[in-house]
């Protein structure tokens, strides 16, 4: 039987397309059969479940906006959104590999990339053969990306790179690096890294409370030997990686109302089947309080990212308004979870059920692409026009 119905409270459903309701039950149906069985125990064990990469690749949930001829999926942005949406009710982790994956390795290389590293790249990732991160992110510089050391010197045909990145999402199984970094004027660029190049390391992050089944790791630069040819070449300066991560943010939006949506779902279920002073605890006022509060903020955040994904498709989208819809979906997500493991009681804290996981979770995301407080600052400075940041 399908434990899981999907909570839509204002008919939603109606704005889709069939194509876009067919991606999210095709997402759907993967993550009831691959995802959910087997989450907990990589989960808890704190490893990283690599068999999901070539099925996510199979899936299509690598790129899908990206152009079919170079191995995307030519899907629109509510069909990704939905994927993400999908892939996060199962867990943040998985959902992050899909997010890194795509918007932030595939996207850069489709953007801003030459025609030759184009194919050479996208269509290996799109399927999954390759798995990549995006470091952007430093020990010493994290919301001020920025003010980053990590550099590299010309060397006739190639250039010499050195540096560290740290908090790196699938670093330790990644092939390819899309890697961040200072030319000689101090102008920002990407580099495509790969595995195996002298000098370059990718060490895993131990001991996280946090998206445990999702691999994090470090990438570190000592004299690294890059082919010039492996820069892209079509941008320079912050918008290159700020980009990316607008696309990276919108799907982290629908994402996270994936998660908040599974823990109203799992806490609702309980509510009605679990006895106290003989009735079922649903029945309570406290109780109905905090999933009537659920239900209205999923449905609230449903109707952002919906429209937020006609404004994308439409290219009209602005980087502030990912900002507000990353940053709701976030708070809501973490204060459903919250909510959601009391009602559970005692049962709430196992993992038994998914909750406590996607709380610990979201603890990450409501502070990774952007943490909570940079995205309130930009929706502060966009409203009133001066900058908080510094
Ligand atoms: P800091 O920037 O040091 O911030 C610390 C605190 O200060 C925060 O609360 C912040 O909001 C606050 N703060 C900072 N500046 C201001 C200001 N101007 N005004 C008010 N408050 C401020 N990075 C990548 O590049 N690639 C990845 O794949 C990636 N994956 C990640 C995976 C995980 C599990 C985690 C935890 C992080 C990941 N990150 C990744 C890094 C992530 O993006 C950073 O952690 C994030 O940007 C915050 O940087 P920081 O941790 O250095 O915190």
């Amino acid at each position: 039987t399908d434990l899981f119905t999907s909570p839509d409270y204002f008919l939603l459903d109606e704005l889709l397309t069939d194509e876009q309701k067919l991606v999210r039950e095709s997402v759907r149906n993967y993550v009831k059969k691959e995802i959910s069985p087997i989450i907990e125990d990589f989960a808890q064990k704190a490893e990283f479940p690599e068999q999901v990469v070539l099925q996510l690749g199979e899936l299509g949930c690598f790129g899908p906006t990206i152009p079919v001829e170079y191995g995307g999926g030519g899907l629109d942005y509510i069909s990704y959104g939905l994927m993400m949406q999908e892939l996060e009710r199962g867990d943040s982790g998985i959902r992050s590999t899909a997010s890194v994956q795509g918007s932030l390795v595939m996207y850069p290389i489709y953007e801003y990339g030459s025609e030759d590293q184009r194919r050479k790249y996208l269509p290996k990732l799109a399927n999954g053969e390759w798995l990549g991160c995006f470091g952007l992110t430093e020990p010493d510089h994290g919301s001020d990306p920025g003010s980053m050391t990590t550099h590299f010197t010309d060397a006739g045909d190639h250039v010499i790179l050195n540096g560290a990145k740290m908090w790196i999402s699938n670093a330790p199984y990644a092939k390819v690096a899309v890697v961040w970094a200072k030319d000689e004027q101090g102008e920002v660029r990407g580099l495509i890294v790969e595995r195996g190049m002298k000098g370059f390391t990718a060490p895993l992050t131990h001991n996280k409370w946090s998206l445990r089944a999702s691999a994090t790791g470090e990438l570190v630069f000592d004299n690294v030997k890059v082919p010039k040819e492996n820069i892209l070449p079509n941008v320079k300066g912050l918008k290159g990686p700020l980009s990316c991560l607008t696309r990276a943010r919108y799907g982290i939006a629908w994402g996270v109302v994936g998660a908040a949506m599974d823990c109203y779902d799992t806490a609702l279920r309980y509510s009605k089947e679990r006895i106290q002073f003989d009735k079922p605890i649903g029945g309570f006022q406290l109780q109905q309080k905090k999933l009537a509060e659920m239900i209205t903020e999923i449905t609230k955040a449903q109707l952002l990212n919906w429209r937020l994904g006609v404004l994308m498709n439409d290219e009209k989208a602005t980087p502030q308004q990912v900002s507000m819809a990353k940053r709701n979906g976030c708070e809501i997500a973490a204060s459903i979870a919250r909510e959601a493991r009391q009602i559970m009681g005692g049962a709430g804290i196992t993992g038994e059920y998914s909750i406590m996981r996607h709380m610990m979770n979201i603890e990450s995301v409501i502070t990774y692409e952007g943490t909570h407080d940079i995205h309130l600052l930009i929706t502060g400075m966009d409203v009133t026009g001066f900058n908080a940041f510094k």
